[in-house]
């Protein structure tokens, strides 16, 4: 079993390897890094994935992240024997994943103008602290532990916070959380609190905290939780198996996502690749990521809204100069990210290379919706008796908009991602208190 797991630049023309337990998590040059297998795991392990949703007294059998734990064993331990698993596994008591799984919302359909069959909406805000993040966290933090880390650090528009507070306090590790002051919603900050977290308020947006934090950890010693970790990528790996194990394995036409730091989008492109090199699935979902029309480098980049070419992965040698005149542009104009979904408030997008590869190998579309769109959708979704935050009304907001542009064809078979639940107590209250919005219910006196 040993050997089997290892790190590698996603650069071909760099190629470096890593070892797992070298602690190390970015490339020399700065490139991200791959998780990597050697061998194909058995598709006979289908089978037992799907019997460990009966349990039988483990919590790793019911978390939904280790429930697929021999897909993503880069600890490379024994993955039948539980008593290995609980000595490296980190996990909320299997609640990470447990609740998450895609659901039918026929009012959210019928706002699309697509058949209820034909829509799958995947609630992620049902995890322990409230958002996909959990599923990411699981795995980061576990990695932490196998090379001993003392201490997690990142930088947070707040939903990474609220999951590496919650799994540090659990592990008894120190967790210091970079924030830009004064723009992370309350629900999420007070979570970081609660848990104990050490907050470091940055004066500037997401992208100043996450240069920050970068440049701290590197001076006084911490491990990186951001998105950037290899590892965070391989946990939330585990949301598109949820969610392709409840179509029995059979991809869907579309596979949507908000976009932020893409660290879900490249996930779910990685997740992809290989369960088609593996033969698991036989045809490639589409990956259709959504922007705020205000935080839109991807959108602006991918579709040539910027200068006229479009950013591609391009077999791995992608147009980094034109993503460094965007930035560039960005600055010289003081154009800042803004929108009231802090959750994808981001302008330098993390992992635009992995995500750019995501795109190239599922044929993927990048659209953008404004914030009342997005509230639209966040309302709707709440109007089939489920919660999500504005960042994940975009996802319903992003369909419908694909939809009309015909690029979503109604008989496509979508499923949705719905990152995160509503921590942000006054959107919804402001939303219903104007009767202009389209969803609104007043109050009545
Ligand atoms: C972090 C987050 C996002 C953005 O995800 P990325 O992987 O960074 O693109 C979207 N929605 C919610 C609720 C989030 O917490």
């Amino acid at each position: 079993m040993q050997d089997n797991a290892y790190l590698k630049c996603i650069d071909p023309q760099c190629g470096l390897e890593y070892a797992i337990k070298s602690g190390i998590l970015e490339c020399r040059k700065g490139h991200l890094l791959d998780v990597k297998y050697k061998k194909n795991p058995s598709r006979a392990l289908k089978e037992l994935f799907y019997s460990r949703r009966n349990p039988q007294g483990s919590i790793f059998n019911e978390s939904g992240v280790w429930r697929f734990r021999e897909l993503l064993n880069f600890c490379e331990i024994d993955t039948g024997n539980l008593e290995e698993c609980s000595q490296h596994l980190v996990s909320l008591d299997g609640a990470e994943g447990r609740q998450s799984k895609p659901y039918h919302m026929s009012r959210v359909a019928e706002f699309l103008e697509i058949p209820n069959d034909n829509l799958l909406l995947q609630p992620e805000g049902y995890n322990p602290s409230g958002s996909f993040k959990d599923n990411g966290m699981a795995a980061a933090v576990t990695h932490a532990k196998l090379v001993n880390a003392k201490k997690i650090v990142c930088a947070s528009t707040g939903n990474t916070s609220a999951a590496a507070g919650m799994y540090a306090a659990n592990e008894n590790m120190e967790c210091d959380v970079y924030i830009p002051a004064g723009q992370i919603a309350p629900g999420k900050l007070s979570q970081a609190y609660q848990f104990g977290a050490q907050i470091i308020e940055v004066d500037g947006n997401f992208d100043d905290a996450f240069s920050k934090s970068l440049e701290d950890a590197k001076k006084y010693g911490g491990y990186t939780v951001n998105s950037i970790n290899p590892f965070r990528i391989e946990g939330q790996k585990t949301i598109p198996f949820r969610a392709l194990e409840n179509q029995n394995w059979e991809a869907p036409d579309w596979i949507v996502y908000p976009g932020g730091a893409l660290g879900n989008t490249s996930s779910c492109g990685k997740c992809l690749i290989e369960l088609y090199e593996w033969g698991w699935i036989k045809k490639i979902p589409r990956i259709a990521v959504v922007n705020a029309e205000g935080a839109s480098t991807l959108y602006d980049l991918y579709n040539g809204k910027f200068e006229e070419t479009k950013l591609r992965w391009n077999k791995g040698r992608p147009d980094i100069e034109l993503i460094q005149r965007y930035y560039a542009f960005l600055d010289k104009k003081g154009i800042r990210p803004k929108t009231k979904a802090t959750a994808i408030q981001i302008g330098r997008p993390s992992n635009i290379l992995k995500g750019l590869r995501a795109l190239d190998f599922t044929n993927g579309v990048v659209t953008q919706v404004s914030d009342s769109e997005m509230l639209d959708g966040m309302s709707i979704v709440g109007l089939n008796g489920f919660d999500c935050e504005m960042a994940s009304g975009s996802v319903p907001a992003g369909i419908r908009k694909l939809i009309q542009e015909e690029i979503i064809k109604k008989d496509d078979v979508v499923i949705g991602i719905l990152t995160g639940r509503q921590k942000d107590a006054m959107l919804p209250v402001d939303y219903h208190n104007n009767p202009n919005n389209r969803f609104a219910i007043p109050p009545k006196q």
